[in-house]
């Protein structure tokens, strides 16, 4: 059997080497921006990654469990090859910025949980940048000069912050879980009132005139920065 060449290979020659610089600036592509989440992110998931030393061709080998869907979580996504379309990203609605990444074949699995008292220290450590985003992110005031200083400070602290010991970022654990179940591929219907095309199990009504979930004003599920909600159509 040979090797197939496959579109994580770069990445995890740098996974491998430790290269959190270049795992970074290819978050910053995915995310938009450089934050210290992110990098944040970048960290947890390289060493996840290293510890469990399997390559991820995105077919669920890996799966990484988060407990938030903020900045953190991109950089998750990136480094771990765990991403919302290959179905290996588990959210669990927790709000903690942590992640479980495992390995699929034995349960082998890491843990990491940003440290409570992460915030403080980190603005300790630069200690200009507070009183910038207070004012900048928290209230959503300052001038457009403002703005500007702070995205050039806080692109330098998300790089800086990768040199940062990571056991004074994370609570890391290691532990075996029991990993999720495959994603399944579900047969098609089509919704007897607009015409389209949707997973089976989402269908309501009966199985001779199905209806999707909008034309049937049933209820579902929404993820949004607020975290998961069940809602229909009228709430939105
Ligand atoms: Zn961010
Ligand atoms: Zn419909």
């Amino acid at each position: 059997m040979h090797d197939h060449a496959h579109g994580r290979r770069a990445i995890e020659a740098m996974i491998r080497s430790a290269d959190l610089g270049g795992l970074l600036r290819l978050a910053e592509t995915f995310h938009g921006h450089l934050c210290p989440f992110v990098s944040l992110g970048v960290k947890a998931g390289q060493y996840a990654m290293a510890t469990l030393d399997r390559p991820n061709t995105g077919m669920e080998e890996i799966v990484a469990i988060v407990e938030c869907n903020n900045c953190f979580t991109d950089g998750i996504q990136v480094v771990t090859g765990c991403t919302f379309g290959n179905n290996a990203l588990i959210f669990r609605d927790l709000g903690k910025t942590a992640v479980t990444v495992s390995r699929r074949e034995d349960g082998q699995a890491v843990r990491l949980l940003v440290r409570p008292d992460y915030r403080e220290q980190m603005f300790a450590r630069y200690p200009t940048a507070e009183p910038l985003f207070q004012k900048i992110v928290v209230q959503r005031q300052g001038t457009p000069e403002d703005w500007h200083r702070f995205e050039h400070m806080w692109e330098a602290i998300a790089r800086r912050e990768l040199q940062t010991p990571l056991e004074e970022q994370f609570v890391i654990q290691h532990l075996r879980i029991d990993p999720p179940e495959y994603a399944r591929i579900y047969d098609s219907v089509l919704c007897s009132r607009c015409g389209e095309q949707l997973m089976a199990p989402r269908a309501v009504g009966s199985p001779a005139q199905p209806l999707c979930r909008v034309c049937g004003q049933a209820h579902y599920y929404l993820l949004t920065g607020q975290g998961i909600s069940e809602v229909n159509e009228t709430q939105l």
